[in-house]
């Protein structure tokens, strides 16, 4: 006898896991379905998508219920049209030796009248997505008030989606006899709201360890002052070249506001709210999907429903109003297992609505200081140079290669390297020098070491590169803690951690540089060589190539943007920024050309600052290496 006979399946149920190529059960399958078969019972499952949760409620469905009866006697609820899509195939593969069963999606975003035309047919489970459902039950399309079961998958994701009315008031049209499966990966408290509201004694079975917020989503803050909040949002978006984000406004005029101020100044961006039309609305899901857009700034009511995976980034421009709306902010990003971090641009005076938060979540935030402009050089800087080392060749290029060689044949590589980066490069640099730090410190979150603004100038720290980031699956608490124990020191030892794609940045106190250096430049992750260098943005201090110790010089930079790999990218500034320190007075990252209302993603932007004087026109991005996509056109609409 296999597992599954063992759990109490009938024949039909147990032929199709054959040819689903199933072996085992898993421990969802194993923990829910002999409960669920042996009696009519409400249930809380906590467990992750890919755990195998929708057999774990879907062999008992199909098992339970009557083929022979052609009433609708089940309803599954899913956050979204491609879960609705995935479910309704899984259980036609569940019952495709039982006769008579009939799955029908109803989803948004298709005929309406075809789907009630198949549930007319005779449809025992229906699998919906709320909206959908609300607006058939509003119609008259539907009957679920004799139903038996009904599964609420993924329900905070539900909820986060902002679809607690909806689920409330579908549950207020079903018989309270029925029983109710839900099944969440998380237990936020408007879960909960909803198990003790609509359910009974739930048995309650967790798979792998209970968490209360998505644990795939790590929170930050930075304090700005209020003018500067615009000027925030844009550097924490060049110092993230691949940014692909939602941007939450409070009022529709803001967010359009906030849109169009972002193409102007070159960032593919576009507006999202409830003054745009339907077909508008699509219009910018569409490229946002799409990516064409990497910064989507939207209203919370608009963004309901947004489902777009991979979201790397939710900032909140503005905090919401309700605090519980942060929930269904950050729940836009860290989605499908990956990782997402969620933004607040804070002002002294909203800080202590970041504690409500916290406790709302029950995560506790990070602050962290808007970078400044040096770092943001540095990090597109490295972008460049990871592109350029990831960048697949076309053998087309071959054909001109002749003729290319012989322009370039007199450079050595080191100066091909420069030079190559200096095309970039040199636009840029000219810009950023001239703007001011905009990082606030705290003062009044001085609690936890991490989150205390570290101040480039003044602590003493080190600051150090290291070549592995979020590509081998570090987030800032990961990689703290794998520095922690691969270097033998204590928690707040590291600090500053901040992971990008390929690289990341974090910061110790000088007396732990040697340690840093030697270890780190000796250890091997999955069977590649760990490069650690100390930064040019260290805590102050200059980062000299030839001085890997870390030799500190505290306050003030010499405003060298020097190499840090071999053969790296030299701009040597000298004395032009005066000595001041880091960020001080010549920061402004890289705008985006704003003249092109577009930009291209994850390159170097450049753009001139708006008051300066003659032409406020960037030199326009050069069609340049290691970005194979074309500068595409914003969308407004
Ligand atoms: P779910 O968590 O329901 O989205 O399932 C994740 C994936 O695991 C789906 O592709 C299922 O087909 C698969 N799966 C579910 N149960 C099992 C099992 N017992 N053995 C192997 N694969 C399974």
């Amino acid at each position: 006898m296999n597992k599954f006979e063992q759990l109490g399946l009938n024949e039909s149920l147990l032929k199709a896991i054959l040819d689903l190529g199933f072996e085992n059960p898993s421990e969802v399958q194993e923990k829910a379905i002999p409960l669920l078969l042996e009696k009519d019972t409400d249930m809380v499952a906590l467990a992750q998508t890919g755990t195998g949760k929708t057999a774990a409620f879907g062999f008992p469905l199909i098992q339970k219920i009557d083929a022979d009866n052609r009433n609708t006697q089940a309803l599954v609820l899913s956050p979204t049209r491609e879960l609705c899509l995935q479910i309704t195939n899984e259980l036609k593969n569940y019952s495709k030796y039982e006769k008579g069963i009939n799955v029908v999606a109803v989803y948004g975003g298709a005929s309406i009248t075809e789907q009630a035309r198949e549930i007319k047919r005779g449809a025992q489970i229906i699998v919906a997505t709320p909206g959908r459902m609300q607006d058939m039950i509003n119609r008259g399309l539907v009957n679920i008030k004799n139903i038996d079961y009904c599964v609420l998958d993924e329900a905070d994701e539900m909820l986060n989606m902002g679809f607690y009315e909806d689920i409330v008031s579908i549950l207020s049209d079903t018989p309270d006899e029925k029983s109710t499966w839900l099944f969440s990966a998380t237990m936020p408290q408007e879960v909960a709201r909803i198990a003790k509201q609509f359910m009974s004694e739930p048995v309650e079975i967790t798979v792998g360890a209970k968490n209360s917020g998505s644990s795939t989503v790590s929170h930050e803050f930075y304090l700005v002052n209020a003018r500067d909040r615009y000027e925030a949002l844009k550097r924490l978006a060049d110092a993230n070249p691949d940014i692909f984000s939602v941007v939450f406004c409070r009022t529709k005029r803001d967010t359009q506001a906030i849109a169009e101020k972002l193409i102007e100044d070159g960032y593919s961006a576009a507006a999202l709210h409830g003054d745009l039309s339907q077909a508008q609305r699509d219009g910018v899901m569409k490229s946002f999907r799409g990516r064409q857009i990497q910064m989507l700034v939207a209203t919370d009511v608009a963004a309901r429903g947004i489902d777009v995976d991979n979201v790397t980034h939710v900032v909140n421009y503005q905090l919401p109003d309700e605090i519980e709306t942060y929930n269904h902010r950050s729940g836009r990003t860290g989605r499908a297992g990956k990782l997402g971090t969620s933004i607040v641009i804070v002002t002294k005076s909203e800080l202590r609505k970041i504690s409500s938060i916290e406790r709302i979540i029950k995560q506790k935030f990070e602050e962290k200081s808007i970078p400044s402009g040096i770092e943001i050089c540095e990090i597109q800087l490295l972008h460049l140079a990871n592109k350029i080392k990831d960048t697949e060749v076309d053998h087309e290029i071959d054909n001109y290669l002749p003729a290319i060689n012989n322009v370039l044949e007199d450079l050595s590589k080191e100066e091909l390297i420069k030079k190559m980066v200096s095309v970039e490069f040199n636009r840029f640099i000219a810009y950023y020098k001239k703007n001011r730090d905009i990082s606030v410190s705290g003062g009044e979150r001085r609690e936890r070491g991490d989150s205390e603004p570290r101040e480039f100038s003044n602590n003493g720290a080190v600051r150090y590169f290291v070549n592995i980031g979020s590509r081998d699956n570090f987030d800032w608490m990961s990689l703290k803690d794998y520095l922690k124990e691969t270097l033998d020191l204590g928690r707040d030892d590291i600090f500053k951690v901040d992971v990008k794609e390929g690289f990341s940045f974090f910061n110790t106190d000088p007396q732990h540089t040697d340690k840093v250096m030697d270890v780190l430049n000796n250890v091997q992750l999955e069977g590649r060589r760990i490069n650690v260098e100390i930064s040019k943005n260290d805590g102050g201090g200059r980062r000299d190539h030839n001085n890997r110790g870390g030799r500190r010089d505290s306050g003030r930079r010499d405003g060298n943007f020097a190499p840090r790999r071999e053969g790296g990218f030299r701009s040597d500034r000298g004395s032009r920024d005066g000595g001041s320190r880091e960020g001080g007075s010549r920061d402004g990252g890289f705008r985006g050309d704003r003249n092109s209302s577009s930009r291209r993603e994850g390159g170097f932007r450049s753009s001139a600052p708006r008051n300066e004087g003659g032409s406020d026109r960037a030199p326009r991005r050069s069609e340049n290496f290691g970005d194979s996509s074309r500068p595409r056109r914003s969308r407004r609409d």
